[in-house]
């Protein structure tokens, strides 16, 4: 499988045979290029889609097959994450919640209120900044062990699931979460609640089928009502 490992080793080979041809057949060393630009394409390829499996193993599929996952990111949200939780627990479902640290310790009530009502709370980042997918192995590390410290003081639990922000995995990501023994969450169906309209989303959530994992935010104003609509039109494939 083309992976981070694989990719580099094929770019040193092609750069090794091409210094070896050199040496019969002398041309441009602009040629130089043509390798050096697709290993950076695959590169940034492997990087912004979270379910290549590029870096590091990602669940993008969830293990229960009988039904939908739903995943929330970014909150807890002082008001729209208690009223995701209220249409949870009319529709009688469960979720997992990607909360970033700092928002935790900003309304740890609420994250109790996410525990209490029987969700999972998973760690998605301290900061959340925008430059998260620059930082080192080390300063991520420091993130995701203060966020799961906070997690655990709530729930009492291990917390061993982490969803990068953004969606990015990188080598120094993926050296983290093998060093903290992290799982890492993606999802296989994205809302786009933070950009689309509720019609839109709604149109593309149709496709959503039993094991999809869903990404929603519990930070959008409409997200509420889009989950309502999702899960009364989609009762059989959420139970
Ligand atoms: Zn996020």
């Amino acid at each position: 499988m083309l992976n981070f490992k694989t990719i580099n080793i094929i770019f040193i080979i092609t750069f090794f045979s091409m210094i070896l041809i050199e040496s019969f057949a002398s041309f441009s060393q602009l040629w130089y290029l043509i390798p050096l630009f697709i290993w950076l394409t695959i590169l940034f390829i492997g990087s912004k889609n979270i379910c290549s499996q590029f870096y590091t193993e990602v669940k993008c599929m969830s293990d229960d097959k009988s039904k939908i996952l739903l995943t929330f990111d970014d909150g807890p949200h002082p008001e729209i994450t208690p009223q995701i939780l209220k249409v949870l627990k009319k529709h009688n479902q469960k979720a997992i919640f990607f909360c970033i640290g700092k928002n935790i310790e900003k309304y740890p009530e609420i994250a109790k209120q996410i525990i209490a009502e029987g969700h999972t709370i998973g760690n998605h980042s301290f900061s959340h900044s925008y430059f998260f997918d620059f930082f080192s192995t080390k300063k991520i590390i420091k993130e995701l062990e203060k966020t799961n410290i906070i997690i655990e003081k709530l729930t009492g639990e291990n917390c061993d699931i982490f969803r990068p922000p953004y969606g990015v995995t990188n080598p120094n990501i993926a050296k983290a979460v093998k060093i903290l023994n992290l799982r890492v969450a993606g999802w296989n169906i994205r809302s786009l609640d933070t950009v689309k309209n509720k019609k839109q989303v709604l149109k593309r959530l149709k496709k959503a089928k039993p094991g999809d994992i869903v990404l929603f935010h519990d930070t959008k104003k409409d997200t509420p009502e889009i989950l309502n609509d999702f899960l009364r039109l989609n009762q059989t494939k959420t139970k």
